[in-house]
């Protein structure tokens, strides 16, 4: 059996959904193909849920402008469809001269980058907003806030299918053959194969990205799209210490920026959380023991001086999908349609880790804007 479609979206994590609902039309034939039983089963419900600021990421990179770009667009999204949030604020925090310095480097990117309204504060500043830390200076950056990820998808599943988009669960993507001005997609589920010609095709495949741009033909390691897995464990804080901070505190990040070092998250219900830690791994295993927790503990201590080794639970993990190899440089999304690669029409989406989440929306109007049927 083969369906007739004018785009395909492979992948229902939050940036396929963002997609579908930015490009999904009544006159456009829109399928959303995902291997799993339902949306958001992989990198989009293993992660902070923060809504970040855009201070990290280098200036004019993908990532610091759709982060600055998403911020905003995720705030109005979540106000006019009523999706869990709170406008935390975040501290970054500064535990030495040498920190001190780096915090000034990092203040003056994320200005650069436009994230919105940054100060740097003195230790008296930081003390009267969170009494309970250490730290010696710290910038305050009060438009990064907490998102509820699983109602944020399920709102743009709600607006792509009120325009006509459909989504294929337990459809996994097996085949991608280029045809004169089309694609035929080849599918599996539980019944069989079947397929799908396209005129547009989308990879939004999350940690199988590059495997799905290879189906395609392209040569991943020539084109820079190898992935690399890069694990990262969360501890949950017990012992009704969440109350103990107000905002999300994070360290100074290390140079190399594999991940933003182990900060404290705290949920929509107020329950404290530390992580991610970040690690290279050969596969995709969730498992989570105990064996890194002493690091954890070690990492977080000196901000949160009350915090004691048994207030420390393992409790989820999250794998990155990392173009950046083990000790090299940082790298940008890649998002681009493959037209020099003699396949035009199809979109390759790889390589988008944090700040995936928060940049979705600003993602979907930059693919929707270079969508041309
Ligand atoms: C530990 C961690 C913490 C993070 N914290 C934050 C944060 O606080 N803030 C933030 O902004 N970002 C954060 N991120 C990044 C953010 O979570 C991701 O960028 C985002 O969720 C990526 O979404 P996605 O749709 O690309 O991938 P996914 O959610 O993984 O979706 C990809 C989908 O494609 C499907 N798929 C793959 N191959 C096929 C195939 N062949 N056929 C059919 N379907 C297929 C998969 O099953 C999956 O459902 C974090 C990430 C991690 C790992």
């Amino acid at each position: 059996m083969t369906y007739e479609s004018d785009i395909i979206i492979i992948g229902a994590g939050v940036v396929g959904l963002a997609i579908a609902a930015k490009v999904a039309s009544k006159n456009r034939k829109v399928y959303v193909l995902e291997k799993n039983e339902t949306f958001g089963q992989e990198i989009s419900s293993r992660n902070s849920e923060v809504i970040h600021a855009g201070i990290y990421y280098p200036p004019n990179s993908l990532k610091a402008k759709m982060c600055v770009t998403g911020n905003r667009i995720l705030y109005e999204l979540c106000e006019k469809y009523g999706i869990g949030h709170r406008r935390l604020g975040k501290l970054i925090v500064a535990t030495s001269d040498k920190e001190t310095r780096a915090l000034q480097t990092l203040w003056e990117r994320g200005r650069k980058n436009g994230a919105e309204s940054l100060k740097l504060l003195s230790k008296p500043e930081m003390r009267k907003l969170e009494p309970n830390i250490s730290g010696i200076a710290a910038i305050f950056s009060p438009s990064t806030g907490i998102i509820d990820s699983h109602a944020l998808m399920q709102c743009f599943i709600a607006r792509a299918m009120e325009q006509g988009a459909q989504i294929a669960y337990q459809s996994k993507v097996i085949g991608i053959e280029k045809l004169t001005n089309e694609y035929k997609i080849t599918v599996e589920d539980r019944t069989g194969k079947f397929s799908f010609v396209t005129r547009l095709l989308i990879n939004c495949a999350g940690l199988h990205s590059d495997k799905v741009a290879e189906l395609a033909g392209i040569d991943i390691v020539r084109a820079g799209y190898k992935l690399h897995y890069c694990k990262g464990e969360y501890f949950s804080v017990g012992s009704g210490k969440g109350s103990m901070v107000k905002r999300l505190i994070y360290p100074v990040p290390p140079p190399k920026l594999t991940g933003v070092g182990i900060h404290i998250t705290l949920d929509l219900e107020g329950r404290m959380r530390l992580g991610p830690s970040a690690y290279y791994v050969d596969s995709l295993d969730y498992a989570i023991g105990n064996q890194h927790k002493s690091f954890f503990y070690n990492s977080v201590k000196r901000l949160l001086p009350f915090i004691g080794y048994d207030d420390l639970e393992p409790e989820m993990t999250g794998i990155r999908p990392k173009l950046q190899e083990p000790g090299g440089d940082v790298k940008d999304f890649v998002i681009r349609e493959e037209s020099d690669k003699s396949l035009p029409g199809f979109f390759n989406l790889i390589g988008i880790e944090s700040p995936g989440l928060t940049a979705s929306p600003a993602i979907a109007d930059y693919v929707g804007s270079l969508v041309k049927l």
